[in-house]
This record gives C-alpha cells, sequence and structure tokens, in this order.
C-alpha cells in the first residue's frame, strides 16, 4: 500500500513537494488553511478588478531557460501565456533623468553609456554587456561556462553599485542602480539581467493565482488531494516520529510522514511545541544570527483606475518631492508604481490596476495595532492611500480623479492569511547563511521534513518550487525509491 503523506499548507512549495511525491507512488494530501492555493502566490478581486499580490517576474517562464522544464514538471506551462517585458524597470530622479534597465543587453549597454560622464571608462559597461550574455548561456551543457561565471564573480563581486557608477562617472547611475539594486555588489546586476535578455522572466496573464491554479489542477490530476479551510494545529508524534497532524477542528489525520511547508517559526514552535528545536534553530529565530534576518514585509496599496495609461511603463520607480512615510521603521524616499495595463484580464476594457508594494521591517507593529485599534489601523491604511494617490498623480498627471477603488494590504493581511513570521514575503533575507537545518529535517524526528522558504535561500518562486522537488527526492532516496521526475 502506498505510503501516506500529510502536507501543510498548499503554497508553492507544497503544492510542489505533493506533485512530486504523488508522481512517484505515494498517497498524498494537502491540509491548507486558506481556501485557495498558492499562499504568497495570490491575488484577490475587489469591485471588477484583480489585484495581484504577487508575480512580477518568474524566472523559468521561457523554454530557453532550464527552470522552464522544472516548471514544467509541476504545470503545463504551455497553458499559460507569459508576458516578457522589453524591460525590468525605469528609475526616475527629480531631476528629469531616467534609466530604464532594457531587457536587450546591448540595449542596455546602450542605456548605460548614455548616462555616462566625461571620465567614464566605458570598458565597464561593456564588461556588464558580455557578462549578462554570459550568464544567458547554460552552464550545464558546458562546464566552460562555469568557470567563466565563477571567473566573473570574483572580478566583480567586491566591486558595488556605486563604485561601478563612479567608474561611468555618473552621480546619477550612482543614484539609479542603488534604487534598482541596493547598495551591494553590482555582479547582480549580470544575473538579472541574463533572465530577462533570455526572456525568461515573464508574468502570467491572469496574475499569481491563476498561476497557482495551474500548479493544483496538475497535482489533482495525479491524484492529489487537497483539503482547504483546513487549519493544521499540531504535528503528532509517537517515540520521537510524525505521525500525522491535528487539524484545529480536533479531527486527526494518521500519515506515514508529514511534511510541512508552512511558516518555519511556527511550525517548530507551534506544531511541535519546540521539542525538536536546537539552540541553534531558537538563535535563528531569536534574532541571534546577524546573518539570518528575515525578508521584509510590506504594505500593498492597490488601486482601480477608470483608465489605462499610456505610454508602456510597467514599472516606474520614482524620486518623489517628500518621502511617503509607512511607519516609524518606513520612510519612502523612493516610491514605485507597477502599471498592469499589460494584463486585460485584471481589469474592466479602458481600465487599469496600479500597484504600489512598500517595504516595511514594522510587522509586529501592524500586527498589534490592527488588534488593539481597528479604527487607527484603518486611518493609517486610508493615510498611506491618500498619500500615495497624491504623489502618483503628482507624477503621472490624471490619477486622482481616476481612482475608482482602493485596496491596502498590510503585514497584517499577510500574517492572517498565510502564516508567515512577521509578515515575511520571503522568507530570510538576501545574503543569508544557509542554515545547517537545511536538511529539511529537525534534529531528533523522523519521518518530518520541512520544505519552501524558511529552510532555504530567498528567491521566490522558483527557489521553493525546487525545494519543494529536492524534499520529495530527500523521501524518495529515505525509501530506496529512484526519484522519478516526470520528464
Ligand atoms: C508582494 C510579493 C511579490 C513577490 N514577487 C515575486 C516574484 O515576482 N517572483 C518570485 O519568484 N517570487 C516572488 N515573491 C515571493 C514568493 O511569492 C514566495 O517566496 C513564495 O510564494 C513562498 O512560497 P512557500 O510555499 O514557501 O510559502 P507560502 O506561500 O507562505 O505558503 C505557505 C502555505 O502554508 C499555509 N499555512 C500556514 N500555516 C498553516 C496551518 N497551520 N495549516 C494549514 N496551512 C497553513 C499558508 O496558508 C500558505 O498557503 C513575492 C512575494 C510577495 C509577497
Amino acid at each position: 500500500m502506498a505510503k501516506k503523506i500529510a502536507v501543510i499548507g498548499a503554497g508553492v512549495a507544497g503544492l510542489s513537494a505533493a506533485s512530486h511525491l504523488q508522481r512517484n507512488g505515494y498517497d498524498t494530501e494537502i491540509f491548507e488553511m486558506h481556501n485557495l492555493p498558492g499562499g504568497l502566490c495570490t491575488a484577490w478581486k475587489k469591485q471588477g478588478y484583480t489585484f495581484d499580490g504577487c508575480i512580477h517576474w518568474l524566472v523559468g517562464s521561457g523554454p530557453g531557460h532550464p527552470l522552464y522544464h522544472r516548471w514544467n514538471e509541476i504545470l503545463d506551462m504551455q497553458s499559460l501565456s507569459f508576458v516578457e517585458m522589453e524591460d525590468f524597470a525605469r528609475v526616475d530622479d527629480d531631476r528629469g533623468n531616467s534609466l530604464t534597465l532594457y531587457s536587450d543587453a546591448d540595449k542596455l549597454g546602450a542605456e548605460l553609456s548614455r548616462h555616462a560622464g566625461a571620465k567614464a571608462d566605458l570598458s565597464a559597461v561593456d564588461a556588464m554587456v558580455e557578462g549578462v550574455k554570459l550568464f544567458a548561456l547554460d552552464e550545464e551543457r558546458d562546464p566552460a561556462v562555469k568557470r567563466r561565471k565563477g571567473a566573473f564573480m570574483v572580478e566583480w563581486g567586491r566591486t558595488t553599485t556605486v563604485q561601478f557608477a563612479r567608474k561611468l562617472d555618473s552621480p546619477f547611475l550612482e543614484y539609479a542602480l542603488q534604487v534598482l539594486l541596493g547598495p551591494g555588489s553590482i555582479s547582480g546586476l549580470p544575473w538579472l539581467m541574463s533572465v530577462f535578455h533570455l526572456k525568461s522572466a515573464g508574468y502570467p496573464i491572469g496574475g499569481s493565482l491563476a498561476f497557482a491554479r495551474v500548479i493544483e489542477k496538475r497535482y489533482l490530476e495525479l491524484g492529489g488531494k487537497v483539503r482547504y479551510d483546513a487549519r493544521v494545529a499540531a504535528v503528532m508524534t509517537e517515540d520521537d516520529a510524525a505521525r500525522g497532524i491535528r487539524l484545529e477542528s480536533g479531527e486527526e489525520i494518521k500519515t506515514d510522514l508529514v511534511i510541512s511547508a508552512a511558516d518555519g517559526r511556527f511550525t517548530i514552535f507551534t506544531l511541535l511545541g519546540g521539542k525538536y528545536a536546537s539552540d541553534e534553530i531558537r538563535g535563528f529565530y531569536a534574532g541571534k544570527n546577524p546573518a539570518l534576518i528575515p525578508n521584509p514585509s510590506w504594505v500593498q496599496v492597490s488601486l482601480g483606475l477608470s483608465r489605462g495609461l499610456e505610454g508602456g511603463l510597467h514599472q516606474l520607480m520614482w524620486k518623489p518631492p517628500r518621502p511617503l512615510v509607512v511607519d516609524e521603521k518606513a520612510k519612502h524616499e523612493v516610491v514605485g508604481a507597477r502599471i498592469y495595463n499589460f494584463d486585460p484580464t485584471l481589469a474592466p476594457a479602458g481600465h487599469t490596476v496600479v500597484i504600489a508594494m512598500l517595504d516595511t521591517k514594522n510587522g509586529d507593529f501592524w500586527r498589534n495595532l490592527r488588534h488593539d485599534d481597528k479604527a487607527k489601523y484603518d486611518a493609517e491604511k486610508s493615510r498611506i492611500a491618500d498619500e500615495y494617490i497624491a504623489l502618483l498623480d503628482a507624477k503621472l498627471g490624471g490619477i486622482k480623479d481616476n481612482v475608482e477603488v482602493v485596496d491596502v494590504s498590510t503585514p497584517a493581511t499577510a500574517v492572517r492569511y498565510t502564516g508567515n513570521w512577521q509578515g515575511s514575503y520571503m522568507g530570510w533575507g538576501w545574503g543569508t547563511k544557509v542554515p545547517v537545518w537545511t536538511q529539511r529535517k529537525l534534529p531528533g524526528l523522523r519521518d518530518f521534513f520541512m520544505t519552501g522558504q524558511w529552510v532555504t535561500h530567498a528567491g521566490g518562486l522558483p527557489t521553493v518550487m525546487m525545494d519543494g522537488r529536492a524534499t520529495a527526492a530527500l523521501v524518495c532516496e529515505r525509501d530506496g525509491k529512484e526519484f522519478g521526475s516526470g520528464t
């Protein structure tokens, strides 16, 4: 008889793990507290508009990228239409300068050169363009490519965005590249832009929830089961082995193995009562490891506009005359707008959706405010929306009189709907040193695995999809089965 496995959470990691296990002959069932698949990969409807809460770009959306074939293992990629953008984004300063990060490597090089000053070393631009083309090559097919990528990283790894911009003698590029890439190394630029150059960083028409539903569809076709509105309250153990789950309703489901694809902290300290947390793991979640900091949460302002926005802009970042204050810890000197003209399914004809995602590390503040003073919480949401609309109106014109629908979500929303610690949008932060328990196991506990964004490095959907796959492969290996991926 097939071994029975309970998977906690129908986010992309849970769906991926369950799908691969189902394909490999296990009897899997996913238990999801929400009434939808996707977790953070989601969208919601309001008065005729769909507001997307996730995918800006999906690495592996095009067949030229190796991850395309991995996605195809858990969904039918051909059933989706991806929009591959001509550029990643445009950044404006407050003096009339604009930088567009074009997807095409040569066009990107020309754009960087356009901003170069009189004393620029243009060989730095040539090196970046070559870098983009190099990172677009498949290293699996040619070991020499892997070596060249490594050499590039060594050469450019220690050059910051500011140092790179100084090579180009351009204060504007100093500003613009930091807005786009942060203050760290410039070596991330070729990797990022190589995915766009390959036309493999697309957005699926219909948005993130439609994407999650296509993954769910494949899983159900394989014979998998999903139980929605099923909040797991505990992982049951016997002699230090997981033996099933208990739902909040009190129902107990006995299984041979449990996989948690839910929030890491909740899994370790609530579902398992902290019994299998080593001091090191406790330290991770107590903020004792400076290399292990969760990604921030975000306040999302979503607008339904009764007009389209011309000009082909889809992602704009600009410096408004005054910062947008989200809360005590988040004062945004630069704000962004994602303009969804490219997806006609999200708004009535001739209308469009605009979304601002405003990072904050103040997840607990928003949770407490919602809990303690709902009127103030609502007032803060309105204040942020009003300020954002005023800034966008000053920037693009014709906004404030055309706003039909306003929706504001906060870190409290993210916690309520996905359970993620501090409302983090991507688990552990960038540059995080991969913790020892990325073996996906907890010390002393058998027949139990964790998967998803709290046991791997930051990287969004492809990373958690691959993590779910790797977890399924581990289970097969443990059981002496050859892992089959379906391709
Ligand atoms: C605004 C935003 C934009 C993003 N943009 C991109 C992008 O452009 N590209 C990209 O690749 N990635 C992007 N990401 C990141 C990506 O969405 C996440 O990294 C990924 O979805 C995490 O998947 P996961 O399955 O590990 O976790 P989650 O999505 O958090 O899934 C966990 C699931 O477990 C469920 N759960 C929790 N507790 C319980 C319980 N007790 N019982 C039952 N079920 C439970 C939750 O409801 C949820 O469904 C973005 C994220 C956000 C928020």
